[in-house]
């Protein structure tokens, strides 16, 4: 017989999220513009793939700057004692290129999460699903990829990914080792300023693009997530559009300002 209230008392209740200091354990280059940040975390997180940290630096003089970053690593199993973040640098920013250029390994970095509920994605809530990311923008997708592989998921994935040039696509070895091992997931690289002399497409992503994709997974897409920058989402939300997908299946995360460029 059903009890009331049993499903509340099954529910796991987030903890109050508080700063803490994390350490840099390792650096690792991704891109000329981009490196990954290994984080031990004295307090040990539960986050779902797609969640990012605030990560906030303090001045000698007290001036705070915060934040947001994606977490790329997968969680669990269990709690997750170590975060990987990508971060890019902005040359004219002001926490990323403290980032690339200060921060060292053993430094204590205060980082604050896991936030967000919107932009999730897991095995367990179904496929085909589409993922869409903009340089930078790929980093959610791979805490959601390397979940889905680490738990031997063959749930349908597709991701598209646009990067400027091929020195520009981070993770691009991990993603092509998973998109070759036949567990239902696919890949499909773009290169918007790098024309000829690699196996991928030229151009930036549009409803052709989205439908040569769509098509290729056989059974209705569920949904399609698409992160990166405002300018990329923008382009690539109007194509997933175009191609005819309903827009209400659409969720995006945007990393920069509507103004900050135009799309890689
Ligand atoms: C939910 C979320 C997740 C994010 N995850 C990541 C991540 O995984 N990796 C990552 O590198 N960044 C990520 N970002 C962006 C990140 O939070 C910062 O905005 C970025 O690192 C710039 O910070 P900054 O202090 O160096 O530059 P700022 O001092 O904030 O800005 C410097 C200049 O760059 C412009 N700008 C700001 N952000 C961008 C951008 N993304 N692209 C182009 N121009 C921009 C600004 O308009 C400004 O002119 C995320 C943002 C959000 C909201």
């Amino acid at each position: 017989m059903a009890t009331p209230g049993a499903n509340s008392a099954t529910r796991t209740i987030d903890p109050p999220m508080n700063w803490q200091n994390a350490i840099i354990t390792r650096i690792e280059t991704r891109s000329p513009r981009v490196k990954s940040f290994f984080f031990r975390l004295p307090e040990p997180m539960t986050f779902r793939p797609g969640q990012h940290v605030l990560l906030r630096l303090t001045a000698p003089d007290g001036y705070r700057a915060q934040r947001s970053y994606s977490i790329t690593s997968a969680p669990g199993p269990g709690k997750a004692k170590e975060l990987e973040l990508a971060i890019e640098r902005l040359d004219d920013g002001e926490v990323s290129p403290f980032m690339h250029d200060a921060a060292e390994v053993d430094d204590e970095i205060e980082i604050r999460g896991p936030i967000g509920g919107h932009f999730n994605w897991s095995p367990e809530d179904g496929g085909p699903i589409l993922f869409i990311g903009g340089g930078s923008g790929v980093a959610p997708f791979m805490s959601m990829l390397r979940h889905r592989a680490a738990i031997g998921s063959r749930v349908p994935v597709a991701l598209v990914f646009s990067a400027r040039l091929r020195q520009e696509l981070l993770f691009f070895d991990e993603l092509s080792k998973l998109a070759t091992s036949g567990g239902g997931f696919s890949l499909m690289v773009t290169l918007t300023r790098e024309a000829g002399a690699h196996p991928f497409r030229a151009g930036r992503i549009d409803a052709a693009l989205i439908k040569d994709m769509v098509t290729a997974m056989k059974a209705p897409v569920r949904q399609v997530l698409i992160c990166g920058s405002n300018p990329f989402v923008e382009t690539a939300a109007e194509g997933t559009i175009a191609s005819g997908i309903d827009p209400t299946l659409i969720k995006t995360e945007r990393y920069g300002k509507a103004d900050s460029g135009s799309p890689p």
